[in-house]
Parts: structure tokens; sequence; C-alpha cells
């Protein structure tokens, strides 16, 4: 009997050997999956028709029980600048989930050009952070493997259609001058969702697009951003695949974190940071920590001062990202720009690597959550 997949199952769900035991199955010598992995990951194919190196029996076979599905694009903005695309699209069931396309030219810290990919892991999210939007909607479902794998696949096609070309800036180094970047060349799991709650889709999502045969993006090109779902680090420190993990932390001790981060009551922040240093020890990898700053809320000096503390036993091995929160109908604000200065500068004097994430896509709602909640608001004025 060959395999039978849930009516929804897409081509972009099956991983490698999946896809030579649905041919094997099905009389097909195994080197068509090697043929279909370049067609649909490096050809970057839509349609099964564009796959001519597959006989034609196959391709209706193909379309009948592994359709090729893309999200539809229900809104797209690009910001001011050019550099930021970010999506809401509508997946086959009519969930909806956010992708943003962040660009970034070559600055001397980073001498290559970057195009990012920030991916959503679930519809809504059910971890209820009190700054996020996406918390605030609650949970929908997890996505699957190929609904993660397409958000990708979206924004590849469009780069490679139209390669993004920043200008050359005159009498600037050599890393400033100018070029053009037709490929993805970064993912970030910063979207809707908390991937490690969606484990098992994440990483086969992560094992897709890392494949050699396939897209075959590096591991260390991606990063894994978690609320700190302690089992699923621990799990995770395990796996083959090498990639990045960072850590929303945004408080530096447990009681200031539970008032804005309901999963502090379940995984108490001294378990999470014992897990993370194991995690950095075992894997020789450092960990970012993302420290949203809140005015009024995290953002004192005593408190910049006992993150540094907490986190001395890291050493080299932990990286703090400053972020000013993006304002949402939560009614957080942002701190000023010296008091955002004056947290780094404590953080460094304690020997914490940090550095301040520059905000993208402000002008759009670029923040995970926000434009699902604008399109909503604006679909059913009150
Ligand atoms: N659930 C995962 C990944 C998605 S959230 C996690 O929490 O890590 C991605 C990042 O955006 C997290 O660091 C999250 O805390 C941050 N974030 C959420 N709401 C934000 C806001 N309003 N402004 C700035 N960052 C925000
Ligand atoms: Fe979920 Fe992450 Fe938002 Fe928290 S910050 S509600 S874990 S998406």
């Amino acid at each position: 009997m060959p395999t039978t997949l849930q009516p929804t199952a897409s081509i972009l769900d099956l991983a490698y050997p999946e896809l030579v035991a649905w041919l094997k199955e099905r009389g097909e010598p195994a080197f068509r999956a090697q043929q279909i992995f370049q067609a649909l990951y490096r050809d970057l194919a839509t349609d099964y028709a564009q796959m001519a190196t597959l006989p034609k029996a196959l391709r209706a076979r193909l379309a009948a029980e592994l359709p090729l599905v893309a999200p539809t694009v229900v809104r797209e903005l690009h910001s001011r600048d050019q550099r930021t695309v970010k999506l809401l699209l509508a997946l086959a069931d009519g969930a909806q989930i956010e992708t943003v396309l962040m660009l970034y030219p070559p600055n001397p810290e980073s001498p290559r050009a970057r195009a990012t990919v920030c991916v959503s892991t679930q519809a809504g999210c059910a971890y209820g952070c009190t700054f996020c939007a996406t918390g605030q909607m609650g949970f929908t479902r997890h996505l699957r493997a190929g609904e993660i794998v397409a958000q990708v696949l979206h924004f590849a096609r469009l780069l490679r259609a139209e390669p993004w070309r920043w200008p050359a800036v005159p009498g600037a180094a050599e890393a400033a001058t100018g070029g053009a970047l037709d490929h993805i060349t970064n993912i970030v799991l910063m979207g809707m969702g908390e991937p490690l709650h969606n484990y098992d889709n994440t990483l086969k999502a992560l094992r897709l697009l890392n494949a050699p045969a396939g897209f075959n993006l590096g591991a260390r090109h991606m990063t894994v951003s978690t609320v700190g779902l302690v089992p699923a680090i621990q799990r995770l420190a395990g796996e083959a695949l090498q990639v990045n993990l960072a850590i929303s932390l945004h408080a530096p001790n447990n009681a200031m974190r539970a008032q804005t981060m309901p999963v502090a009551r379940k995984w108490p922040l001294d378990e999470l940071l014992a897990t993370c240093l194991a995690f950095a020890r075992q894997t020789g990898r450092q960990v970012t920590f993302e420290y949203v700053l809140l005015a009024g809320v995290n953002d004192q000096i005593e408190h910049a001062t006992e993150l540094g503390a907490r986190l001395a036993p890291f050493g080299p091995l932990a990286h703090v990202n400053l972020i000013a929160v993006n304002v949402t109908a939560a009614g957080y604000q942002p701190p000023s720009g010296t008091a955002i200065r004056a947290f780094r500068d404590t953080l460094r004097q304690a020997g914490v690597s940090n550095s301040v994430r520059a905000e993208r896509g402000d002008d759009i709602a670029a923040a995970c959550g926000q434009l699902r909640t604008l399109n909503q608001s604006k679909a059913q004025p009150r």
C-alpha cells in the first residue's frame, strides 16, 4: 500500500528520505528525488509543469498527491527605505501568518550583504507575553514543516527574479561598494509563534532548508529564537544541526520576568540560564539573549547591573541584543536613546558583549503579530 498522507500534505512537507520512499512505493527510481529537490529548492519551481526532467505521468501524480502549494499574499508592505518587506500570508485553511524579509548592505562588522527571512512557526502563540502582539492573539495552530519552508521559498523566488542592489558609497571602504544579492543568506525564527513548542515541524523545516541536495543553507545561518522552553533547549543541544540559539530573556530576575512573560512561572530563570550555559558549553556556540527594553519597566541601570551579573558565568559565550520595544496595543513605550546607551554601557562595563538592534520597518509594523492585528482591526471596525 502506498503511504497515505493527510489530504493537506504538500511536497514541501517531505524530507528527502520520505520523498525517496514515496517514489519507491510508486515504482519510481530514487534519482527522481534528486531531480525534484533540485527543481524545488534550487530552480525554485512554482509548478510541476516547470519540471521538464520528470516524465509527464509522474508530474501528474505528484500534482494530485503532493501538491506544490504556496500561501496567498493577503497584504504586502515595503518600508520606505525598501530594505524591509513584510507579508501577511493566508495558509490553505485560512490561518494567517506574517513573514518578513530584511536586507542589509555590507558593513565593517559584517562584510557580506545579508538577506534574512524572519519566519513564523505557528499561527498565533500560546505563551502570552504581554508586550507581544502575537502573544495577545492566542494560539491558533502549529505550522507544518512545508508551511515554514514555503515562507523562505517565497522570498527566495522574489530575490532570484529581482536581485536586491545596494548603491556604492563614494569614498567608502571596499565593504561599502555597491553590489547585488540574489539569494537568502539567513533565516531567523522570530516571526509568529514559539518554534520550540512546534519542535518536530520546526526542526524538519530547518533540515529541509539545510539539505545539500536542496536549498543548502548552512545551519550556522539559522537562528532559533525561544521564550525559554527548558527541555526543548536541552533536546536542541543534542541535534546534529548546529543552529544558533537566541533566548527571549527581557528581564534580569524571575519575579520581574513573570510579570511580562507567563512562561517564567513554568521555567524559572535560574533553570533557564543553567540550561543555556550547558547548551553553550556543549555546542561551543555563543547564545544570544534578546532583551526588549520597556521604558520604566526593565530599562534601569540596576537591571543592567543585575543582568550583567547573571550572565557573567557565560563569559564570551553570551551576547545581549537590546531591542527598544515596538509599540503595540499593549501600551509599552521604548526608552530614550540616552537610557538605552546607559543600559548598554553598564552591560559593557560588566564585560557582557552586547549590541542594539536597529529597528527595521517601524513604518510597516514589522514586529511580529502587529500586521495581522492591524489587518484584523481594520477588517472589523468597532
Ligand atoms: N516565540 C519566540 C520567537 C518569536 S518572537 C520568542 O519569543 O523568542 C521574536 C522576538 O520578538 C522575541 O525576542 C520577542 O520577545 C520579540 N518581541 C515580541 N514583541 C515585541 C515588541 N512589541 N517589540 C519588540 N520585540 C518584540
Ligand atoms: Fe509567543 Fe514569542 Fe510573542 Fe512570547 S514573544 S508571545 S513566546 S511569539
